[in-house]
């Protein structure tokens, strides 16, 4: 019999891989993890920049402790779990006729929903409607939340309710979520990491920075005998005789194993695997697969705290005559204008301030943001380039927050290729097997391929969840799954 270095050789060191190879590890398989860059954590690392630690990604937890993170740690036997902070006021979003502060208290969710039906004007007639519509799915069992799944959620709420501001706070929100247009969100998709969310109550930021969790994945590993590589891009995956055995690096060096995970996009699998590999029924559907939008970023560095929220959301209209009553139109035309790569009229971004939840990641007194919006990918051709995008967004955010722009020390401008170059997968996705109806629940992509031992995890494949948490429960998934092979001598 074949005699191999390693279990399973693990590509990539983001949530996916991170959380897949732990628990491997942790159920006794030789495990060794590829990583392309310096350093460990892909969507969720970080760079140094005088004395600042700066996420690479802009990221808030959805789960904490309680979620699927939790799980991998408490696999490893970990004894001091990664401590996630918290900070109030939470989240404040500011939209062109709503500005609303909300927390992670479930308390408080009754005085939040107040504020937000009162600002959208709804007649108190239509609450009744409203909880229906918007607590009932919330409060629904794991089988009626399946059955949404190929149901819009703009379908369910703002079609019925017709209050286009409650579809833009809406849309914003799921943009967050998921990335991707709201028409296209699914109902199921929203309603479960909505419901998981609110449950979990643990909702919060890592102490040391986003990559504090891909790390305590790692270093436990690493106690149980994995091994980390870093600065190894894997160039081939080797396939024998319809089975993956091992892999090859840009460096010449190569891995055999008795299986391989990857945790790039499916098409980078496909291509590092070798097209002809795969059925071309199944390189079909995987070309057809819609990924998530990217992300356009900005950090910036105040030489002082100025804003005392965790997280900002704001929206800014420039229609030619902002403050006019919006329309549903112009909510579809601001998504067609994304997808298009057009700057949209109505701009919404993203930015959690790290250092109001973990002050130690930037010298004492500076605050540091991490702003971002959603973009197209990079392999799309774009009617406006990366820069317009980023002035955009600054632009709404001095807006919205004047007080901001007079305490910028430095803004470190990112593109979508930034994105695209540190996860190394296709265009820069910010997940890269879209939650889109058609890609959700059931019918999302498996962790398994049609090539025997090669496993896929991460954003590409399976489980529900938001965004790090969807990649770490495809990991944890797809480990059991590929442990449950290796003990039936499967592989
Ligand atoms: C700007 C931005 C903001 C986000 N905000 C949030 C948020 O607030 N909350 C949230 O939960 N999620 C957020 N996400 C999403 C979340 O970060 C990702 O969904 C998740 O971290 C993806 O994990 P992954 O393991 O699938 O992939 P990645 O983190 O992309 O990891 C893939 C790894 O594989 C490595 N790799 C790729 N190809 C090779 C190769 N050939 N050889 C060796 N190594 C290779 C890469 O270097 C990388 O380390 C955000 C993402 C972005 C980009």
């Amino acid at each position: 019999m074949k005699r191999f270095e390693v279990d399973v050789v693990v590509i990539g060191t983001g949530m996916g891989g991170a959380a897949a190879g732990a628990v491997l590890a942790a159920a006794g398989h030789r495990v060794l993890f590829l990583e392309k860059n310096r350093e460990i954590g892909g969507a969720c690392s970080f760079y140094d920049k005088q004395g600042v630690h700066v996420d690479v990604g802009a990221h808030f937890f959805s789960r904490g402790n309680r979620g699927p993170i939790g799980e991998v740690q408490r696999r490893l036997g970990t004894r001091h779990f990664v401590p996630f902070l918290r900070c109030n006021p939470l989240l404040r979003i500011q939209g062109p006729a709503f500005d609303i502060t909300g927390d992670t208290r479930l308390r408080s969710l009754p005085r939040f929903y107040a504020s937000l039906f009162r600002q959208f004007g709804f007649h108190p007639r239509s609450i009744p409607l409203l909880l229906n519509r918007i607590v009932a799915p919330l409060v629904s069992s794991q089988r009626a939340v399946q059955s949404m799944d190929s149901r819009p959620l703009e379908e369910d709420t703002s079609g019925m309710l017709q209050n286009p501001q409650f579809m833009l706070f809406n849309s914003t929100m799921m943009g967050l979520y998921f990335v991707i247009p709201f028409s296209q969100v699914s109902a199921g998709e929203a309603a479960w990491c909505t419901q998981k969310a609110l449950r979990s109550r643990d909702a919060g930021y890592p102490r040391g920075g986003a990559v504090a969790v891909p790390r305590a994945f790692i270093e436990g590993a690493r106690a149980l005998g994995a091994r980390l590589e870093r600065n190894r891009l894997v160039q081939r995956i080797c396939v024998e005789n319809g089975k993956a055995v091992g892999v090859e690096t840009a460096d010449g060096r190569y891995f055999s194993s008795r299986a391989v995970v990857s945790t790039t996009s499916l098409r980078d699998t496909i291509r590092l695997a070798g097209k002809a590999n795969f059925p071309p029924r199944y390189n079909r559907h995987v070309r057809g697969l819609k990924s998530s939008l990217g992300a356009v970023q900005a950090k910036i560095l105040l030489d002082r705290p100025v804003i005392k929220e965790g997280i900002l959301v704001g929206i800014r209209d420039t229609r030619p005559s902002p403050g006019s009553p919006l329309s549903q139109e112009d909510i579809h035309r601001l998504w067609e204008d994304t997808l298009a790569g057009k700057v949209p009229e109505i701009l919404s971004f993203y930015c959690p301030v790290p250092t109001n939840f973990d002050p130690r990641l930037a010298p004492d007194g500076y605050q540091l943001l991490t702003l971002t919006a959603a973009a197209p990918t990079c392999d799309h051709k774009a009617i406006d380039g990366p820069e317009a995008w980023i002035d955009a967004m600054l632009d709404a955010l001095f807006t919205l927050r004047p007080e901001i722009q007079p305490h910028v020390v430095w803004i470190d401008r990112l593109g979508n290729r930034f994105l695209e170059r540190w996860m190394g997968k296709r265009g820069g996705p910010v997940i890269s097997t879209g939650q889109h109806i058609g890609q959700v629940g059931g019918l999302r992509h498996p962790n398994t391929t049609p090539v025997a031992g090669l496993y896929v995890a991460g954003d590409c494949a399976g489980a529900r969840g938001i965004g790090t948490e969807l990649a770490c429960r495809s990991g944890i998934d797809c480990a059991e799954t590929l442990a449950r092979a290796l003990h039936n001598r499967l592989l």
